[in-house]
């Protein structure tokens, strides 16, 4: 096909049509378009972006590229939730048993650490023996029978956006948020959902940091769902500071285990319910939020939500006794307490730092092909607003070796900063973004 005249066209301000988009994309995931073409036209949709209709067939054309996930008979709701990635999220990890064990269905695909932002994946991986590279065949059969799957992305689900989404990350071209919109939407509305939860995180470690994106990401994912038969919500919720307690692999996921079995940061939970509060409402078993909210408590405290954890390390090759002796995790070689070194107020917990600071101990990659040590990050009780004395512990580095130790406490040093007066935190969840506009919650 004939790609300079498109380029040129979106180049210029002008639309390709919908025949366009699909002849264009299934070419490009075909292999007969090269690199250097598509990656030309990804920069002029960075300028220029895209209109709807164009971003409709750019969708469409993503998932009709692979292969989508399907449950003939099977009538349970199945919902699901996406994050835009953050520091300390591992909400999901507490999120998809919490929910299937409410009676909803949740095949949940996730991804990998992404730049200064963790990934579900590699905090399942810490798990000895957990196999996250299900098929579809194996993930369908899972959510099936206990109800949840916790899987990487399939090479059959939207090959198309894989390959333009590895070609964006090293073109400059990810910033564009019809072009973020499609590459998300195409890889859930595979997934087979009746309804999806969106976590679009605020503030200085978030992927967008300004609020009029977030809310157009919102409101341009929300609308692709809707109109494919996907009703989606977003929640727009505070990514600056840390979210919980827990960063680094194996450190997050004991301290989802603890939310599971009730004992996790007041955040984190108050974040984890209102997400699975919008999954209950969608999948409908209740209408009443706060009927909603009961239903999900009752699963921790019964232990319900442990139980269903459980079964999904088994079903997935884990050992289930980890989720109540974390000893099985990996363990840090080293471990350090980190004290405040003037009295005052913490002002603000910089997730940015500590995102990068992982990935520096050896807890995240730099290359797709690096090796992660599960064992390495934070565990930062000091949240902002708080007041401390001199030398009271606000945190403790997790590190494999000296170098690691000193890159951890340079990191906290330069993460907490203590002033006289803190700057007002943002609200842990701020907006509600549905089809029928914004509500500020906060
Ligand atoms: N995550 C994705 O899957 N795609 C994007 O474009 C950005 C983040």
């Amino acid at each position: 096909m004939l790609v300079v005249p498109l380029i040129e066209r979106k180049r210029d301000g002008g639309a390709l049509t919908a025949a366009e988009w699909t002849a264009l994309i299934t070419a490009y995931a075909e292999g007969n378009v090269p690199d250097y073409q598509m990656s030309a036209l990804a920069m002029a949709v960075v300028f220029n972006g895209l209109e709807p209709a164009e971003l409709a067939a750019l969708t469409d054309a993503m998932i009709g590229s692979g292969a989508r996930l399907a449950f003939p008979g099977f009538d349970r709701p199945r919902i699901d939730k996406h994050s835009t990635g953050g520091v300390g999220d591992k909400v999901s990890l507490v999120l998809a048993p919490l929910v299937a064990s409410c009676g909803v269905a949740v095949p949940m695909m996730s991804g990998r650490g992404l730049g200064h932002t963790g990934g579900t994946l590699d905090k399942l991986e810490a798990i000895p023996g957990f196999r996250t590279g299900l098929t579809l065949a194996e993930a369908r059969a899972q959510v099936e029978r206990i109800g949840c799957a916790m899987l990487g992305q399939t090479p059959e689900i939207a090959p198309a956006d894989r390959k333009l989404y590895a070609l964006r990350d090293t073109t400059g071209t990810v910033e564009s948020i019809p072009l973020i919109a499609a590459s998300i939407m195409s890889k859930k509305l595979a997934e087979g959902l009746n309804g999806l939860v969106l976590d679009i995180k605020r503030g200085s470690g978030a992927f967008l940091p300004k609020l009029a994106d977030e809310l157009a990401l919102a409101e341009t994912m929300i609308r692709l769902g809707d109109e494919r038969g996907c009703p989606t919500v977003a929640l727009l919720t505070a990514m600056d500071r840390p979210l919980g307690h827990a960063c680094g692999n194996a450190l997050e996921t004991e301290e989802a285990f603890a939310a599971l079995t009730g004992d996790g940061p007041a955040d984190l939970m108050h974040v984890t319910y209102a997400l699975a509060t919008e999954m209950l409402v969608l999948a409908g078993v209740t209408s009443d939020r706060a009927m909603a909210r009961q239903t999900l408590e009752a699963a921790i405290t019964s232990g319900r939500a442990a139980a269903k954890c459980r079964e999904l390390i088994e079903a997935q090759g884990g050992n289930p006794a980890v989720l109540d002796d974390p000893a099985g995790l990996p363990q840090a070689a080293r471990v350090e307490v980190f004290e405040a070194p003037d009295a005052g107020v913490v002002s603000a917990v910089e997730p940015r730092t500590i995102g990068k600071a992982i990935v520096a101990m050896g807890g995240g990659r730099r290359t797709i092909d690096d090796v992660i040590d599960p064992s390495v990050g934070f565990v930062i009780t000091a949240k902002p607003g708080m007041s401390v004395a001199r030398g009271e512990p606000l945190a403790s580095v997790y590190a494999r070796d000296a170098d690691g130790m000193a890159i951890g406490l340079g990191a906290l040093r330069e993460a907490i900063r203590i002033g006289a007066a803190p700057a007002e935190p943002l609200p842990l969840v701020s907006h509600r973004v549905t089809r029928d506009g914004v509500e500020e919650l906060a």
